[in-house]
């Protein structure tokens, strides 16, 4: 009983002397319930009252104004997203994208980027009222940017005391943490000691670190590395987020990186890790361009590539990058999901488009083309680069979380990422079901208990008497993910009712459209 709103209830029930007496809300009734501990479930009803569970037990009796027979179906905490991209979520503030895979909470503000200021984002959020809880990380990326913009260099001693101040900022007004995008421009232009010392201020307000590595292909374990230094010297947990191994040359390596985290949490770090279950990644096409081409912003990337020298230094970064990184060694594992200039584009392969134009698909065109793609403005592309192995084995790992790094959609916006609809179902479907690759309890404990805890949550995440009501309600024989690469606007199935709050935002398997969310606050 951690709740103190429950203990009164409790008193005040225990004073009227009788609990048959108790009207609950919501009777979920004979479901195989899941605590998210990871243990065997056990078959129980669960009683509601307002936004809060009441009773686990014998309820078969109770008075109830709704009733939700759970019979066959499983009863779980609902789903914490790790990594979510929750930006379009003034636009799509019910979040059915996400809401319809399970999840009731979602960490925004990932890869380093964060709504600035934070709080009020938050402020707005609940004044227009959503559809889950969210939280949110304060982005190394934003305020980089606000103080030193795009430039490619370290920030002065008043700089990096700026920078620090609005990491604190961030923290007070609500963050659960730092994030960094190390990978992207601005945060691949600042060195550990930069990273360290913002961390330093998320870990005296109690806050996590999560990464996008600075690399994922051939430099992953130097990067990895320094994501465990950044653990010890600012002393802060660290999430390494959507844990991957990128580019053929590096399949496999996961038994090591796995082997880097065992050591560095059996000398006391707390390194964990989450994970999308897709062996293809997403992001801009602009991930295959050397940071250094893209200091300044766009105008001066069209600049330098204008300029033959220039060019072709960065052409032969990119062709690198095509063969041994995200673009697989071949440009069809490159997919274009979100071409603002050339709409026609999204679906197709560079190798398509190569073959649209008349050219070979080398990786030298390959590359033009991703010159050309960015002088235009850029992409979205899904990179085919990863191997199902790693997959398989970084999600077997006791300390890897699932985690979407979906982007709130509505059916035909672009051509996302499936993970964007489908990442828990397919879990749930796919990786518990029929590979076998979890056990149903130990993947409830990654949605749910394991990202619960490492939030410092302490009132959801778990199912106990006392606790909120975010519950998901699933029938494990068929829960399944549809969304794929060619068709990605799909709903999953199986997911009969997602209760946020003690409201029934999903309910006998369709979306009501609520705003039962909470904007949750570290401090
Ligand atoms: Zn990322």
């Amino acid at each position: 009983m951690n709740n103190y709103r429950f203990l009164i209830l409790s008193i005040i029930l225990l004073v009227a002397g009788c609990s048959e007496n108790i009207e609950y809300d919501i009777v979920i009734q004979n479901g195989t319930v899941y605590d998210g501990n990871g243990g065997e479930p056990i078959s129980s009803d669960v009683g509601i009252i307002g936004s809060e569970i009441i009773t686990i037990g014998n309820l078969s009796q109770a008075k109830s104004k709704t009733v939700i027979d759970a019979n066959g179906l499983a009863v779980t905490p609902g789903f914490i997203d790790m990594h979510a991209h929750l930006d379009p979520i003034l636009n799509l503030p019910l979040g059915e994208s996400a809401v319809r895979q399970g999840i009731t909470t979602s960490l925004g503000g990932p890869d380093g980027s964060s709504p600035w200021p934070i709080a009020q984002h938050l402020d707005t959020l609940e004044s227009i009222g959503i559809g889950m809880n969210v939280a949110y990380l304060v982005g190394h990326n934003t305020v980089r940017r606000n103080v030193l913009n795009l430039e490619n260099r370290a920030p002065t001693e008043a700089e990096l005391l700026l920078m620090a101040s609005q990491i604190r900022q961030g923290m007070e007004e609500g963050a659960f943490g730092i994030s960094t995008g190390l990978k992207y421009v601005p945060g691949s232009f600042s060195n550990v000691d930069e990273v360290i010392e913002l961390s330093k201020q998320a870990s005296a307000a109690g806050g996590i670190y999560t990464s996008h590595l600075r690399e994922e292909g051939l430099g992953l374990f130097p990067a990895v590395q320094e994501a465990i230094t950044i653990s010890r010297e600012a002393d802060i947990p660290v999430i390494l987020t959507h844990h991957k191994v990128i580019g053929q040359p590096m399949w496999g390596k996961s038994v090591q990186t796995l082997a880097m985290v065992d050591s560095a949490r059996a000398l006391g770090l707390d390194i964990k890790m989450d994970q999308y279950p897709y062996a293809a990644s997403y992001t801009s096409i602009s991930v295959v361009i050397p940071g250094w081409a893209r200091a300044g912003g766009n105008d001066a990337f069209r600049e330098r590539v204008a300029d033959p020298v220039e060019r072709a230094k960065i052409k032969k970064e990119i062709e690198y990058n095509l063969l041994t990184d995200r673009g697989g060694g071949d440009l069809s594992r490159v997919q274009f999901a979100r071409v603002r200039w050339m709409p026609e584009l999204e679906g197709k392969t560079l190798k398509d488009w190569a073959a649209m134009r008349g050219l070979e698909p080398t990786l030298s065109n390959g590359a033009d083309l991703v010159i050309e793609a960015q002088v235009n403005g850029g992409a979205s592309c899904v990179f085919h680069a990863m191997n199902e192995e790693d997959v398989e084995r970084i999600m077997q790992h006791p300390m890897t979380m699932i985690a979407s790094d979906g982007r709130l959609v509505e059916p035909g916006n672009g051509h996302p990422h499936p993970r964007w609809y489908g990442t828990f179902p397919r879990v749930l479907g796919r990786y518990v079901r029929e590979r076998g690759t979890l056990t149903l309890p130990q993947a409830i404990y990654k949605m749910t208990k394991l990202p619960a805890t490492s939030l410092g949550l302490e009132d959801r995440g778990w199912l106990e008497e006392g606790m909120k009501a975010d519950i998901v309600i699933f029938d494990p024989e068929k829960v399944i993910d549809k969304a794929t690469f060619e068709e990605p606007h799909q709903y999953s199935e199986g997911i009969h009712y997602v209760i946020v709050n003690g409201q029934q935002a999903v309910k006998e398997g369709e979306f009501q459209g609520l705003r039962a969310g909470k904007v949750l606050r570290k401090n």
